[in-house]
């Protein structure tokens, strides 16, 4: 678990370097990586805790409400604060990241109910029940997550982009004829890479094409294209 928070930590750091001549688009990928990673763990994590919970329905233990007190105060500070420092974040490895932090809050605050109630009565199927509850909740989130994660690892348009759209948005620009060939991808979530063709008006100058060009990227920037390659062609 905390393996693979400091995992994807080192990534995230990683991934703001600038690009090298290994990474020419840079290092953005590697917090795409560690969000797969992480999802995985994830995965694998809620369904060892509902392999465990799911038999104490049957047969609830004795546990001790004192020290399960004391230690779901001191989970859900710490946390919580990490939660709190994240909660802008807006690329896949961060939005995963938190869910693996609330994960571990909702079970601390769990623990915290039922210790609290324990305190006073000794019911132990709360536990168990809560634990099968708040891990079929994650168990969603982190497969939804996942899902988006794979997407983008094999290179699908990412789910807040559509293709028509651009392609149809970039041919109401001035002196575009057609536009085809387009491929659209995403390095995290967040930084989107587009390639496309263009085949402009007749006779345009270059100093037309240029001004068409930048007319193209700004209105790609709108539509959440930060990198874009277009090819000017000619009709044939
Ligand atoms: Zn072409
Ligand atoms: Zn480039």
């Amino acid at each position: 678990d905390s393996l693979s928070l400091g995992l994807s930590w080192y990534f995230a750091k990683i991934s703001d370097k600038q690009p090298s001549k290994t990474f020419t688009y840079g290092y953005k990928r590697f917090s795409l990586l560690a969000a797969l990673i992480n999802g995985i763990v994830l995965l694998v994590g809620s369904l060892l805790i509902l392999s465990e919970a799911v038999p104490r329905l049957i047969h609830p233990e004795h546990s001790n409400a004192k020290g399960m007190f004391i230690f779901a105060v001191f989970g859900i500070l710490v946390n919580g604060l990490a939660i709190w420092r994240l909660k802008n974040g807006k690329t896949m490895n961060e939005r995963v990241v938190t869910w693996h932090l609330l994960e571990d809050v909702l079970g601390w605050i769990a623990v915290l109910i039922v210790s609290i109630v324990m305190m006073f009565k000794d019911v132990h199927i709360l536990d168990p029940i809560l634990s099968v509850l708040i891990t079929m909740y994650i168990l969603w989130n982190v497969v939804k997550n996942l899902k988006k994660t794979v997407l983008l690892f094999l290179q699908g348009v990412p789910e807040e982009v559509s293709i028509l759209t651009v392609e149809n948005e970039l041919q109401k620009l001035d002196n575009v004829r057609k536009v085809h060939h387009t491929h659209i991808w995403s390095q995290d979530g967040e930084h989107n890479i587009l390639t496309t063709h263009i085949i402009p008006d007749q006779n345009l100058t270059w100093p037309e094409i240029d001004s068409l060009k930048t007319r193209i990227r700004l209105r790609l920037k709108d539509l959440g294209i930060d990198h874009a390659t277009i090819e000017i062609e000619r009709e044939s």
